[in-house]
């Protein structure tokens, strides 16, 4: 692959995207919403646009279960079921993740912090204000050794959380988004057989200009994304949500956006949300 065979328009939008990356201030962005809300789809918008890197627990756990390691061996039977791993086993992921030169300036968490001990574990990382303060007090109370180990590292490493996108989908419109949704599993893009459908049949698209980065290669279903696993998976949504939200709107964090419309629209919500915010 050599310059020319990129069009001189993507080059120049590569170009003004690199030199708004080195310009970008930090950013750590928490996306909350059920599943199906679409924060896989605009979490790689976001990484762009912010110039932050995208961890996903659920995806870290899918290829753990893939690769057939301890973590994928203990977190598999509980992913079939729709409910949650251990808060330990996530806050490891999550703790060696962000450790990356690719969160320099910031990180996306997508599915993660989903209950309190988790929210508790970067959610101490939110910058201290007189309004926060008792609250900030009993939280280090509250702390198990296990997060401490991590807040200490992004205390220390200043990688803060800035903002808190909180994705709300009525949960009837949930299913037909769920079990229709397809993924190419070596990027995580996303399609959906109604709404997004890939050029040809369950397949990746082919784009000419960046090719490299799309391929023509077999969608999956993921193995949660049934009628059956969702309704657990939405339970504990519910159970979970709403504690961690509120631990966050202490911080005055959340920015709650209508996710039940057209990916460009949520978009352009998420980005009024975050620019209104700086
Ligand atoms: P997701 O891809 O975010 O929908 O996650 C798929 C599954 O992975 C969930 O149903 C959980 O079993 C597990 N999982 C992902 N993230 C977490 C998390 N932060 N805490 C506990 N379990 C998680």
């Amino acid at each position: 692959m050599s310059w020319s065979d990129y069009s001189f328009e993507n080059l120049l939008n590569e170009a003004r995207r690199r030199t708004n990356c080195y310009r970008a201030s930090w950013r750590g962005i928490i996306l909350i919403g059920p599943p199906g809300s679409g924060k896989g789809s605009q979490a790689p918008k976001l990484k762009d646009e912010y110039c932050v890197c995208h961890i996903s627990t659920g995806d870290a756990l899918r290829a753990a279960v893939a690769q057939g390691t301890e973590l994928g061996k203990k977190a598999k039977s509980i992913m079939d079921k729709g409910e949650l791993v251990p808060d330990e086993l996530v806050n490891g992921i999550v703790g060696e993740a962000i450790d990356s030169p690719k969160c320099a300036k910031g990180f996306i968490l997508d599915g993660y912090p989903r209950t309190v001990p988790q929210a508790q574990a970067v959610g101490y990382c939110v910058k201290k204000n007189k309004k926060n303060k008792k609250h900030y007090k009993s939280m280090i109370k509250k702390k198990s050794s296990i997060f401490k180990k991590l807040e200490k590292m992004l205390k220390e490493k200043k990688k803060l959380v800035s903002d808190v996108v909180e994705l709300n989908v009525p949960d009837s419109i949930l299913e037909e988004r769920i079990t229709g949704r397809r993924i190419h599993k070596a990027s995580g893009r996303t399609y959906h057989v109604k709404f997004s459908p890939p050029k040809q049949s369950n397949k990746d698209d082919v784009n000419l200009f960046i090719y490299l980065f799309v391929t023509g290669e077999p969608l999956i279903q993921r193995a949660d994304d049934t009628a059956e696993v969702l309704k657990p998976r939405l339970n504990e949504y519910h159970k979970h949500a709403e504690p961690v939200l509120a631990f966050y709107k202490q911080n005055g964090l959340v920015r709650t956006v209508n996710a039940d419309d057209k990916f460009d629209v949520v978009w352009g919500r998420i980005k009024t949300q975050i620019t209104s915010h700086k």
